[in-house]
Formats: structure tokens, C-alpha cells, sequence
């Protein structure tokens, strides 16, 4: 992040606002259930808050600034910044663009509703009654000693 060369040998970085400094990502677990797929819901609800997957793997983020970003868009500690910053690579980065694509994309809930409904089968506004625990097969073993 900031300050990287591209293959022509200009400050890539130069060209962008910092694209990269602006938001924190971090993996969550896929949704399995209704449940999952009411916390995804829960989470885009929220200013600045959005959900993605990138090769399978899914991620919430947050739209937060670094502290350390400086007005003119460079990094306030280069020389110290954290290894994430370091391993960030330029050429596949979110000003660069190229193969930088999402599987799926989720800013609001209605998105979440329409895909959990896809995978589910169900509306999570719907809630299925809580399972009852059947003891039929019991009682008939019972029933015949
Ligand atoms: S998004 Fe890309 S071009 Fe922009 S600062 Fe980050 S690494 Fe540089
Ligand atoms: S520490 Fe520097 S490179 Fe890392 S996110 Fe903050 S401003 Fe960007």
C-alpha cells in the first residue's frame, strides 16, 4: 500500500486516494443456517458495513479509515506499517482492479433475504418453529416390551 511501483516503473499509488487505507476485511465463516444468514443481514444494516466473497471464502468489512493515512493520501508510518500493508499486492489491488473480482457482493439486507431464501428455501422473517424432540419411536419400543 502507498508508494508501490507498477510494471511501468510510475508511483501507481500516486494515482489513487488510498483506495486500500480506507477499509478493514475480515474472514468469517460461511452461513450455514438461518441463524448465519440473520447475523450477515444484522451486519450489512450498518453504515459502512458489507459482506463479500472472494474465492470461496467469505468476509465482512468495514469502510474505516487508517489513522495513519495522511492528507496527501500517503502512509503516515511507512517505515513501520503493519505486515498486512507490506504483503498488500499493487497489481491486483482495489485501484488497479484487473482480475479483482468478488463471487458475491452484500451492502444491505434485502440482498441477504434474497440470497438466504435462494439457499434456504425459507424467508428469514419466517422463522420455523423450534423442533420438537419426538419421542414416538421410543414409546413404541415401550409400548411392544
Ligand atoms: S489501492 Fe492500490 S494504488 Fe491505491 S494506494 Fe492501495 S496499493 Fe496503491
Ligand atoms: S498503516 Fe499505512 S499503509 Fe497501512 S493502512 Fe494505514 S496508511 Fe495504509
Amino acid at each position: 500500500m502507498s508508494r508501490s511501483l507498477d510494471i511501468a516503473g510510475s508511483v501507481l499509488c500516486e494515482h489513487c486516494t488510498a483506495a486500500c487505507c480506507r477499509y478493514i476485511a475480515l474472514p468469517i465463516d460461511k452461513p450455514r443456517g438461518p441463524r448465519d444468514y440473520d447475523d450477515i443481514r444484522w451486519y450489512v444494516m450498518h453504515e459502512g458495513v458489507s459482506v463479500f466473497v472472494e474465492e470461496g471464502q467469505w468476509y465482512v468489512q468495514f469502510q474505516a479509515r487508517c489513522k495513519n493515512l495522511r492528507p496527501d493520501n500517503l502512509c503516515g508510518i511507512y517505515q513501520t506499517r503493519p505486515k498486512i500493508c507490506r504483503e498488500y499486492e499493487p497489481h491486483e489491488c482495489d485501484y488497479a482492479g484487473g482480475a479483482y473480482t468478488y463471487d458475491l457482493v452484500f451492502t444491505h439486507a434485502g440482498q441477504v433475504e434474497a440470497y438466504a431464501r435462494q439457499k434456504l428455501g425459507a424467508d428469514l422473517g419466517e422463522p420455523k418453529p423450534p423442533r420438537r424432540h419426538h419421542r414416538i419411536g421410543a414409546a413404541a419400543r415401550h409400548s411392544g416390551a
